[in-house]
């Protein structure tokens, strides 16, 4: 017999959890038995205590275990589930090529996304830019379009990993957000109800990163890994640069432009195609659909330029309500702002730091993301054709070309990108992807 103030009790002390005591909490809180109080307490708690990776691992599974946890089983796919889950940034528009990548290498990508946070976009609020896009179908056709176009991208439904819901919702009120235990949980309960075989999670460096320093994205990464290889789904990290915009565009609208664009071969930013590339390689590397680093390479090129990944994406834009010839017209199914046009920089030199947070927060100011969780999206605005890094502009360079609903609004945004844009005299070249972190190292 177990309660939940002795289990906060034993928490706040320092002491370490046993999975029964973390499993019973866990149903109390999905069961409405335990508080709000008590779960803030707790998070509380773990907030100044940390856990032990096993104690984690036990979290991680109780709230996965709260709701439906999906088995692929009767679908009959003739290869592995894999899925990837970033931890969210500026012009993150990987997800949209990635999946049809890895589908059209033989792997099944049911990929439940999230909506935009703060400063970062989101896949759904991309997604929900195509005319007729439904992120929220039944069980039945999520998995029909993921045996058919071997991707579907969808939203949360309520039913996976509720005990989360209540535990993210406390927490977003009472200072508990930013704790490496905590997040961990809260983001492979929900990742790990979809049934994956394997999981590749991209976590985010530098100044549009979710985690303060390289330092702290280390060691999320690291739990992250340790936790979900612990609760049996085979997973690895990838610590990846978002100290500029990842894209050539942030948006909504514009961003999945540019995944056309990308997939089709008409335009690959080489940051995004590198990153999505790592991601990718991992993926096929995990679900065994490639010996090597380098076949995968090999193998995800080769359904880029024979137009199967796009073809992947169009099914499953198709499948899930939208437009049959998206791929081929996208233009006409998107919507577009009324003022486009580039704001240049106001001094020559080398473009060296991005304020990528500020980048995002320039985004949702425009109305292309939200302040509140019931704030509609403006898809059409945002920015594309964005600077890099390391390149020499001058007053006659575009910084962006900014998709605005008024020239009152381009204004706005020219100024706050302006700001986030330092032009300097040198810059120091960090890379796209940090380092890899695999079950063998942690
Ligand atoms: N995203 C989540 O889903 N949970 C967290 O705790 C932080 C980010």
């Amino acid at each position: 017999m177990y309660l939940p103030q002795e289990i906060i009790r034993k928490k706040r002390d320092g002491e370490v959890l046993t999975r029964e005591e973390i499993q019973f909490f866990i149903q109390g809180v999905a069961k409405n038995t335990v508080s709000e109080g008590q779960i803030a307490a707790f998070a509380m708690a773990i907030f100044f205590q940390e856990m032990t990776m096993d104690e984690r691992i036990a979290l991680t599974c109780a709230m996965r275990d709260s709701g439906m946890v999906i088995n692929w089983d009767h679908m009959g796919f003739d290869g592995p589930i894999v899925d990837k889950h970033s931890t969210g940034g500026v012009g993150d528009v990987t997800s949209l090529m990635l999946g049809p990548m890895v589908a059209a290498c033989g792997g099944f990508v049911p990929m439940i996304s999230g909506r935009g946070l703060g400063h970062t976009g989101g896949t759904l609020d991309k997604l929900e830019s195509i005319p007729g896009y439904n992120i929220t179908p039944d069980n039945q056709v999520f998995g029909d379009v993921t045996k058919k176009a071997g991707v579907a991208i969808i939203g949360q439904t309520g039913d996976l990993a509720p005990a989360d819901k209540r535990v993210y919702a406390t927490r977003d009120i009472t200072a508990t957000v930013d704790n490496i235990s905590l997040i961990t949980a809260s983001i492979l309960s929900k990742k790990l109800a979809a049934g994956l075989d394997s999981l590749v999670m991209d976590v985010k460096v530098g100044s549009g990163a979710f985690m303060p320093t390289y330092e702290a994205s280390e060691e999320l990464a690291k739990s992250i890994v340790a936790v979900a290889n612990g609760a049996g789904t085979n997973t690895t990290a990838i610590l990846t640069d978002m100290n500029q915009v990842l894209a050539s565009s942030a948006g909504n609208a514009v961003e999945v432009r540019e995944a056309v664009r990308f997939l089709t071969g008409e335009y690959k930013n080489p940051r995004l195609y590198e990153i999505t590339m790592a991601s990718c390689a991992e993926m096929l590397l995990l679900g065994k659909l490639a010996k090597s680093e380098e076949e995968a390479r090999q193998k995800l090129d080769r359904a880029l330029d024979s137009g199967e990944a796009a073809q992947r994406f169009g099914q499953m834009v198709h499948g899930l309500g939208g437009p049959a010839d998206f791929i081929e017209s996208y233009d006409d199914y998107l919507d577009t702002a009324e003022v486009v046009k580039p704001v240049f920089a106001d001094t020559a030199g080398t473009v060296s730091a991005m304020d990528t947070r500020a980048i995002g927060m320039a985004v949702v100011g425009m109305g292309g993301g939200r302040r509140v969780a019931t704030d509609t999206i403006d898809y059409a605005v945002g920015f594309d054709g964005f600077v890099r890094l390391g390149e020499q502009v001058t007053s006659q360079t575009p910084l962006a070309t900014i998709h605005a609903r008024n020239e009152q609004q381009w204004q706005q945004a020219a100024n706050e990108l302006k700001q986030a844009i330092e032009i300097g005299t040198s810059y120091a070249s960090t890379p796209d992807v940090y380092r890899k972190i695999r079950a063998s190292d942690v």
